[in-house]
């Protein structure tokens, strides 16, 4: 199966990376990509972004560097409710919507609330797809949240950096990519790239992908076509409960 755009990468917007944008773009045209989704890191973690930088990422142009460009984010997950820290009128508007937990903003709560906090995230409008959810230090009942991502038509992230930093995730990873297959949900695959060099860095993705026979149908980015489509899908969705929002309150 081929990758054919990355969909989740740093830049220096995230405070620890240490690429631009257009090194990005650079790294994923030479590993032959056709797209990548820049995913810089949500408000809420500190010495990152401001959210400025995710409002104003409409000034980039849909091609960078001869490949398409996706405005993102990787949000954080705050709280058993599924909080993400960014505002709903800035997330209406981005192409891929990530929410992950990460210890500086939500700890351990245990597998029951933290598998209560994925399931609100899936449930909630803004969140398209759960970032490294295979992370031994977060246990998720992987069942659940599989099912839930599938109802919810989200995708679960097979994360390439997890098996590098996230140490012990390879277990998780796989029965969470068999239980897409079993089930029906979509999986992306992120390179979660700090480092222009990573963009497209997906070795153990791909052998992991093999190994639980996963169709090249249920890989979102495997084709462009697919992956645009579930863009465009998602962000009208956004966009919807946006609207639907503001009415609410005004
Ligand atoms: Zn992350
Ligand atoms: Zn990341």
């Amino acid at each position: 199966m081929n990758i054919v755009i990355d969909s989740h990468t740093h830049s220096v917007a995230s405070g620890h990376a240490f690429s631009t944008v257009d090194d990005l773009a650079r790294g994923a045209s030479k590993r032959g990509l056709k797209g990548f989704v820049l995913s810089d890191h949500g408000p809420g973690m500190p010495g990152t972004t401001h959210p400025y930088h995710f409002g104003n990422l409409r000034i980039l142009p849909p091609s960078i560097q001869g490949v398409r460009f996706f405005s993102g984010i990787e949000a954080n997950i705050m709280d058993t409710a599924g909080t993400i820290d960014l505002e709903p009128y800035i997330l209406a508007r981005l192409d891929f919507v990530m929410a992950g937990f990460h210890e500086i903003c939500f700890a351990d709560h245990g597998r029951e609330e933290n598998t209560q906090a994925v399931i609100s995230a899936l449930k909630s409008p803004w969140v398209d797809a759960i970032s490294h959810p295979g992370n031994p230090a977060f246990p998720i009942d992987l069942e659940r949240v599989v099912a839930a991502a599938r109802d919810h038509g989200k995708a679960l992230e097979i994360n390439d950096s997890s098996f590098r930093i996230r140490k012990g995730s390879h277990t998780n990873c796989l029965q969470i990519a068999k239980l897409c297959v079993t089930l029906g949900c979509p999986i992306v695959c992120g390179s979660d790239a700090h480092y222009w060099e990573d963009v497209g860095r997906f070795d153990e993705v791909q052998a992991l992908l093999e190994e639980a026979q996963a169709p090249e149908a249920l890989v979102l980015n495997s084709s462009m076509e697919r992956f645009e489509a579930f863009v465009a899908a998602r962000r009208a969705a956004r966009h919807a409960a946006y609207v639907a929002e503001s009415h609410v309150h005004a």
